[in-house]
């Protein structure tokens, strides 16, 4: 088992793949061939883990721009390392979601490391998991691989399909069918966005429904607090639930999800098998020691689709490379708080890009003044749900056909429908008092402590 092996061992073994994952590259990467060349890099002379800091950072931006030239292009690899199985978007609602792609080599991979997270944070064969992730307009890596998280685990799975409707077939559906479906399955985990799994808690303390099967929540998607946290665990209480349990995933469509081995914990790399990670200074690239704050990158150790090495994820933590205190695994843990550092901001547990935003509304005419504000739908509860809000001035009479437009440039630049504010021109921007508009406000910070 691999979180017997000391630290030491476990590199070593990483080392190994790292450089059979490099020289991969080295012939079938279009991005890595192209950039190392450019560095004058020799990528064959990157003997071992600590030889991967000479390479360059890649950075999300890169891979959003071209995400094509990330595949591996190695025709002579067995079919189960080139058919295509399944392409997950990072975002779903960014004006261009970015598609990672999928081997069957690495959906058997993500199975392996879906086991190891089971094992790790106690998802048992005997679960029925209630996926309450929405069904977006592109597909979400969360939402397909809670199947292959419950295939990996042995459990069973069913869906609520919630989200904002789109498409003509009408298979979307409201909140009370998620109360509904988790009561006719006798779901005992709860598998979705925070903010989505907490209304469903509510609605069934409303409906006085029977959710005593219930004996955890998993969460990912969107940063919670732990009085967030604790938030749920009152509900279940409330619920009379079979068990409080929070589990909070952190992951990424573009590395998978890391497993707490109990609650409010560091996050184990369950596979390191796979993947390496490490805490680096965005600027230089240089790495940090264990423990120091910075940006986590990771690198692919063995994969066949979207390979990234040196991948810089945005999100800003520590990492800890000593047996965990509470289980005693080897291997890394990433240690929190996780602070996202990207520029994308999480709206409804979506990612949006506020710049793709404020560009498209930029062009509506008549619009004497805008401005979006990212804020809590009930301002006194702070656990409520996001709500993007698009204040704007105009002439009255202009307000109808401009609310259409703010509506559909809205959903075409990053799939999330606002809500409409009519304000006079000074409430957005008074020119006597401040040298600039303020375009974009992000208000949950401050509620949400
Ligand atoms: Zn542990």
């Amino acid at each position: 088992m691999i979180f017997d092996l000391s630290i030491n061992q476990i590199e070593e073994l990483q080392s190994e793949r790292l450089r059979a994952m490099l020289a991969m590259c080295a012939r079938g990467h279009p991005f890595y061939r192209r950039r190392w060349s450019e560095a004058g890099i020799d990528v064959a002379s990157i003997r071992d883990l600590a030889d991967l800091e000479r390479l360059p950072l890649t950075t999300k931006q890169e891979l959003m721009a071209d995400p094509e030239a990330f595949r591996l292009r190695l025709p002579e690899l067995p079919l189960y390392e080139r058919a295509l199985w399944e392409v997950l978007y990072t975002t779903g609602s960014t004006a261009d979601p970015t598609p990672v792609y999928n081997t069957t080599h690495d959906y058997h991979a993500y199975l392996f490391q879906s086991r190891r997270v089971a094992e790790i944070s106690g998802i048992r064969e005997t679960d029925v998991i209630a996926n309450l992730f929405p069904l977006t307009q592109a597909p979400m890596g969360a939402f397909l691989r809670s199947t292959t998280n419950a295939y990996a685990a042995g459990a069973a799975i069913c869906a609520a399909l919630p989200g904002a409707a789109h498409g003509a077939f009408g298979v979307h559906r409201p909140l009370e069918y998620a109360v509904h479906m988790v009561q006719v399955h006798r779901a005992t985990v709860l598998w979705g966005v925070p903010s989505f799994v907490r209304r469903v808690l509510l609605r069934a303390i409303d409906e006085k429904a029977d959710f005593t099967s219930v004996r955890m929540c998993a969460i990912t998607g969107e940063a919670s607090t732990p009085a967030f946290r604790e938030e749920l665990r009152r509900c279940l209480r409330a619920l009379n639930a079979a068990g409080t349990g929070v589990f909070d995933r952190y992951g990424s469509t573009e590395l998978g999800a890391f497993a707490q081995c109990r609650e409010e914990s560091d996050w184990h790399n369950p596979a390191p098998e796979i993947q390496y990670h490490e805490i680096v200074d965005p600027q230089t690239g240089r790495r940090l020691r264990d423990g120091e704050r910075g940006m986590l990158a990771v690198t692919h150790l063995d994969r066949r689709g979207t390979v990234l090495v040196r991948f810089a994820m945005g999100d800003i933590a520590a990492i800890a490379r000593s047996p965990c205190p509470a289980c005693g695994r080897t291997g890394d843990r990433i240690v929190g708080p996780i602070v996202r550092g990207s520029d994308l901001v999480k709206v409804k547990g979506m990612l949006v890009n506020p710049s793709a935003l404020l560009g498209a509304l930029g062009g509506v005419q008549g619009v004497e003044e805008f401005q979006v504000v990212i804020r809590r739908e009930n301002d006194a509860d702070p656990y409520s749900m996001d709500e993007m809000v698009v204040r704007v001035a105009c002439a009255p009479g202009l307000r109808a056909v401009i609310e259409q437009q703010i509506t559909e440039k809205s959903v075409a630049a990053v799939q999330v429908r606002p809500r409409i504010e009519h304000v006079e021109a000074k409430e957005i921007y008074d020119p006597g008092r401040e040298t600039k508009a303020t375009r974009f406000v992000d208000r949950r910070s401050v509620t949400r402590t």
